[in-house]
Protein backbone atom coordinates (compact mmCIF):
# COMPACT_ATOMS: atom_id res chain seq x y z
CA UNK A 1 0.00 0.00 0.00
CA UNK A 2 1.58 3.52 -0.97
CA UNK A 3 2.76 5.04 2.09
CA UNK A 4 0.24 7.88 2.86
CA UNK A 5 -2.88 5.90 2.37
CA UNK A 6 -1.26 3.77 4.84
CA UNK A 7 -0.80 6.98 7.03
CA UNK A 8 -4.58 8.15 6.81
CA UNK A 9 -5.61 4.29 7.56
CA UNK A 10 -3.01 4.30 10.48
CA UNK A 11 -4.27 7.54 11.78
CA UNK A 12 -8.18 6.48 11.21
CA UNK A 13 -7.80 3.66 13.19
CA UNK A 14 -5.78 5.09 15.78
CA UNK A 15 -2.45 3.36 15.69
CA UNK A 16 -0.41 6.61 14.63
CA UNK A 17 -1.65 9.58 17.09
CA UNK A 18 -1.26 13.40 16.46
CA UNK A 19 0.16 14.79 19.42
CA UNK A 20 -0.22 18.48 19.60
CA UNK A 21 2.62 20.51 21.31
CA UNK A 22 1.83 23.95 20.89
CA UNK A 23 0.67 26.45 23.98
CA UNK A 24 -2.39 28.33 23.48
CA UNK A 25 -2.10 31.82 22.44
CA UNK A 26 -3.85 34.25 24.36
CA UNK A 27 -3.23 37.47 25.56
CA UNK A 28 -1.67 35.77 29.20
CA UNK A 29 0.61 33.35 26.76
CA UNK A 30 3.80 34.13 28.82
CA UNK A 31 6.68 36.51 26.85
CA UNK A 32 10.27 36.93 27.73
CA UNK A 33 11.54 39.74 29.34
CA UNK A 34 14.44 41.43 29.24
CA UNK A 35 15.58 43.61 32.07
CA UNK A 36 17.03 47.17 30.80
CA UNK A 37 18.16 48.83 28.46
CA UNK A 38 16.93 46.03 26.27
CA UNK A 39 14.33 46.66 24.06
CA UNK A 40 10.83 44.12 24.51
CA UNK A 41 8.54 42.38 22.40
CA UNK A 42 5.13 42.63 22.17
CA UNK A 43 2.50 40.21 23.41
CA UNK A 44 -0.15 38.93 21.76
CA UNK A 45 -3.32 40.92 21.39
CA UNK A 46 -6.70 40.26 19.62
CA UNK A 47 -9.09 43.14 18.33
CA UNK A 48 -12.33 42.75 16.83
CA UNK A 49 -12.76 43.74 12.94
CA UNK A 50 -16.58 42.74 13.04
CA UNK A 51 -18.69 40.46 15.16
CA UNK A 52 -22.02 39.86 13.22
CA UNK A 53 -22.82 43.23 13.80
CA UNK A 54 -23.11 47.16 12.07
CA UNK A 55 -19.26 46.59 11.15
CA UNK A 56 -20.06 43.28 9.66
CA UNK A 57 -23.19 41.57 9.78
CA UNK A 58 -22.65 38.26 8.70
CA UNK A 59 -18.98 37.65 9.77
CA UNK A 60 -16.60 38.03 12.77
CA UNK A 61 -12.70 38.38 12.37
CA UNK A 62 -9.60 39.82 14.15
CA UNK A 63 -7.08 41.65 14.17
CA UNK A 64 -3.38 39.83 15.72
CA UNK A 65 -0.76 41.70 17.11
CA UNK A 66 2.38 40.06 18.80
CA UNK A 67 6.16 39.99 18.22
CA UNK A 68 7.73 36.90 15.86
CA UNK A 69 8.95 35.49 19.09
CA UNK A 70 5.26 35.09 21.54
CA UNK A 71 4.35 31.38 22.56
CA UNK A 72 5.33 28.22 20.94
CA UNK A 73 7.82 30.12 17.96
CA UNK A 74 10.28 29.27 16.24
CA UNK A 75 14.11 30.72 15.83
CA UNK A 76 15.65 31.00 12.58
CA UNK A 77 19.44 31.17 12.23
CA UNK A 78 19.11 35.11 11.39
CA UNK A 79 17.48 35.86 14.91
CA UNK A 80 21.30 35.63 16.52
CA UNK A 81 24.19 37.47 15.28
CA UNK A 82 26.10 34.62 15.05
CA UNK A 83 23.83 33.62 12.14
CA UNK A 84 23.26 36.75 10.50
CA UNK A 85 24.29 35.81 7.02
CA UNK A 86 21.63 32.67 7.99
CA UNK A 87 18.65 32.01 6.72
CA UNK A 88 15.52 33.63 7.50
CA UNK A 89 12.28 32.13 8.81
CA UNK A 90 10.77 32.33 5.17
CA UNK A 91 13.64 30.22 3.78
CA UNK A 92 14.00 26.88 5.86
CA UNK A 93 13.71 23.72 3.81
CA UNK A 94 10.55 22.25 4.74
CA UNK A 95 12.20 18.88 4.72
CA UNK A 96 13.90 20.34 8.01
CA UNK A 97 10.19 20.99 9.47
CA UNK A 98 8.86 17.58 9.10
CA UNK A 99 11.75 15.30 10.43
CA UNK A 100 12.55 12.68 13.21
CA UNK A 101 11.62 13.88 16.75
CA UNK A 102 13.69 12.33 20.08
CA UNK A 103 12.55 13.26 23.54
CA UNK A 104 15.29 13.79 26.47
CA UNK A 105 13.53 13.76 29.47
CA UNK A 106 14.80 15.91 32.44
CA UNK A 107 11.54 16.46 34.29
CA UNK A 108 12.75 14.85 37.35
CA UNK A 109 15.90 17.03 37.41
CA UNK A 110 14.00 20.36 36.82
CA UNK A 111 11.60 19.95 39.77
CA UNK A 112 13.88 19.92 42.49
CA UNK A 113 16.52 22.93 40.20
CA UNK A 114 14.87 24.96 38.01
CA UNK A 115 18.15 26.08 36.97
CA UNK A 116 19.39 22.99 35.74
CA UNK A 117 21.53 22.63 32.59
CA UNK A 118 21.59 19.57 30.25
CA UNK A 119 25.42 18.49 29.99
CA UNK A 120 26.99 16.75 27.10
CA UNK A 121 26.95 13.42 29.51
CA UNK A 122 23.20 13.62 30.04
CA UNK A 123 23.01 13.15 26.43
CA UNK A 124 25.63 10.72 26.13
CA UNK A 125 23.77 8.62 28.85
CA UNK A 126 20.69 8.70 26.75
CA UNK A 127 22.58 7.92 23.89
CA UNK A 128 23.42 4.60 25.41
CA UNK A 129 19.87 3.66 26.14
CA UNK A 130 18.05 4.81 23.22
CA UNK A 131 21.10 5.12 20.18
CA UNK A 132 22.36 8.35 18.37
CA UNK A 133 20.87 11.18 17.89
CA UNK A 134 18.47 11.82 14.54
CA UNK A 135 20.78 13.03 11.46
CA UNK A 136 18.27 15.63 10.37
CA UNK A 137 15.47 16.02 13.54
CA UNK A 138 14.84 17.44 16.12
CA UNK A 139 16.26 16.79 19.72
CA UNK A 140 13.05 18.26 22.17
CA UNK A 141 13.99 19.05 26.01
CA UNK A 142 11.58 18.44 28.44
CA UNK A 143 11.81 19.92 31.46
CA UNK A 144 8.13 19.79 33.20
CA UNK A 145 7.93 23.33 32.46
CA UNK A 146 4.66 23.18 30.43
CA UNK A 147 2.86 22.86 33.31
CA UNK A 148 3.97 26.16 34.20
CA UNK A 149 2.54 27.69 30.77
CA UNK A 150 -0.78 28.98 32.03
CA UNK A 151 0.71 31.54 34.66
CA UNK A 152 3.05 33.72 33.24
CA UNK A 153 4.93 34.35 36.60
CA UNK A 154 6.01 30.88 37.71
CA UNK A 155 6.59 29.81 34.12
CA UNK A 156 9.36 32.97 33.86
CA UNK A 157 9.81 32.16 37.51
CA UNK A 158 11.66 35.63 38.61
CA UNK A 159 13.76 35.97 41.79
CA UNK A 160 13.54 39.54 44.16
CA UNK A 161 16.17 40.81 40.89
CA UNK A 162 14.23 39.77 38.62
CA UNK A 163 16.37 37.01 37.00
CA UNK A 164 14.50 34.10 35.61
CA UNK A 165 15.46 30.86 36.58
CA UNK A 166 14.29 28.50 34.30
CA UNK A 167 16.20 25.23 32.84
CA UNK A 168 18.42 25.17 29.71
CA UNK A 169 21.54 23.72 28.55
CA UNK A 170 25.28 24.49 29.37
CA UNK A 171 28.20 26.31 27.19
CA UNK A 172 29.93 23.22 26.20
CA UNK A 173 26.59 21.42 25.58
CA UNK A 174 25.30 23.87 23.38
CA UNK A 175 28.99 24.05 21.33
CA UNK A 176 28.53 20.27 21.03
CA UNK A 177 25.23 20.24 19.75
CA UNK A 178 25.78 23.07 16.77
CA UNK A 179 29.12 21.45 16.02
CA UNK A 180 29.02 17.66 16.63
CA UNK A 181 25.49 16.95 16.91
CA UNK A 182 22.95 15.25 13.17
CA UNK A 183 20.35 17.45 14.91
CA UNK A 184 18.72 20.43 13.05
CA UNK A 185 17.07 21.95 16.14
CA UNK A 186 16.08 22.05 19.63
CA UNK A 187 12.88 22.49 21.17
CA UNK A 188 12.20 23.56 24.76
CA UNK A 189 9.40 23.70 27.10
CA UNK A 190 10.16 27.10 28.51
CA UNK A 191 9.96 30.77 26.90
CA UNK A 192 13.52 30.88 25.05
CA UNK A 193 15.72 27.84 24.54
CA UNK A 194 18.22 28.68 26.84
CA UNK A 195 18.08 28.46 30.76
CA UNK A 196 16.65 31.94 32.36
CA UNK A 197 20.18 32.94 33.66
CA UNK A 198 21.89 32.55 30.26
CA UNK A 199 22.72 35.89 29.58
CA UNK A 200 25.48 35.81 32.59
CA UNK A 201 26.92 32.50 30.73
CA UNK A 202 29.97 32.70 28.36
CA UNK A 203 28.79 33.66 25.82
CA UNK A 204 26.48 34.61 26.63
CA UNK A 205 22.34 32.55 25.42
CA UNK A 206 25.03 30.04 24.50
CA UNK A 207 22.46 27.56 22.86
CA UNK A 208 21.10 30.91 20.77
CA UNK A 209 24.69 31.64 19.73
CA UNK A 210 26.39 28.25 18.91
CA UNK A 211 22.93 26.65 17.13
CA UNK A 212 21.65 29.65 15.49
CA UNK A 213 25.13 30.71 14.65
CA UNK A 214 25.48 26.75 12.86
CA UNK A 215 22.45 26.99 10.95
CA UNK A 216 20.04 25.21 13.18
CA UNK A 217 16.95 26.11 14.85
CA UNK A 218 15.16 26.56 17.84
CA UNK A 219 11.38 25.89 19.31
CA UNK A 220 10.09 27.09 22.09
CA UNK A 221 7.25 26.80 24.76
CA UNK A 222 6.24 23.21 23.37
CA UNK A 223 3.74 21.14 25.84
CA UNK A 224 2.48 17.52 25.61
CA UNK A 225 6.27 16.08 25.10
CA UNK A 226 5.45 13.60 28.18
CA UNK A 227 3.16 12.26 25.78
CA UNK A 228 6.22 11.14 23.02
CA UNK A 229 8.13 8.15 23.08
CA UNK A 230 12.14 8.86 23.84
CA UNK A 231 12.14 7.91 19.83
CA UNK A 232 10.21 7.28 17.09
CA UNK A 233 7.75 10.25 16.79
CA UNK A 234 7.89 12.74 13.59
CA UNK A 235 7.23 16.29 14.29
CA UNK A 236 5.89 18.79 11.83
CA UNK A 237 6.85 22.65 12.77
CA UNK A 238 4.51 25.16 10.79
CA UNK A 239 6.02 29.14 11.23
CA UNK A 240 5.08 31.95 8.97
CA UNK A 241 6.86 31.91 6.05
CA UNK A 242 8.00 35.98 7.22
CA UNK A 243 10.06 37.25 4.34
CA UNK A 244 12.78 38.67 6.63
CA UNK A 245 11.37 36.82 9.50
CA UNK A 246 13.82 36.21 12.46
CA UNK A 247 11.31 33.76 13.55
CA UNK A 248 7.68 33.02 13.82
CA UNK A 249 4.49 31.77 16.37
CA UNK A 250 4.04 28.16 14.68
CA UNK A 251 1.85 24.96 15.16
CA UNK A 252 3.97 22.20 16.26
CA UNK A 253 2.50 18.37 16.56
CA UNK A 254 3.88 15.39 16.27
CA UNK A 255 3.10 11.87 14.78
CA UNK A 256 3.17 9.23 17.47
CA UNK A 257 2.85 5.20 16.71
CA UNK A 258 0.54 3.30 18.95
CA UNK A 259 1.41 -0.12 19.90
MN1 LIG B 1 12.80 33.10 20.05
Amino acid sequence: MPVLRRLLNSLAVGTVDIVDLTSPLHERTPVIKLPPPFANTQPFSLKVVSRYDERGPAWYWNDIAMGEHVGTHFDAPIHWITGRDGLDVAGIPLRHLVAPAIVIDKSAECAGNPDFLLEIEHIEEWQRQHGPLPEGGWLLYRTGWDSRSDDPDRFLNLDEQGRSHTPGVSVECARWLADKAPIVGIGVETVGTDAGLAGGFDPPFPVHYFLLGAGKYGLTQLTNLARLPATGAVIVVAPLPIVGGSGSPARVFALVERA
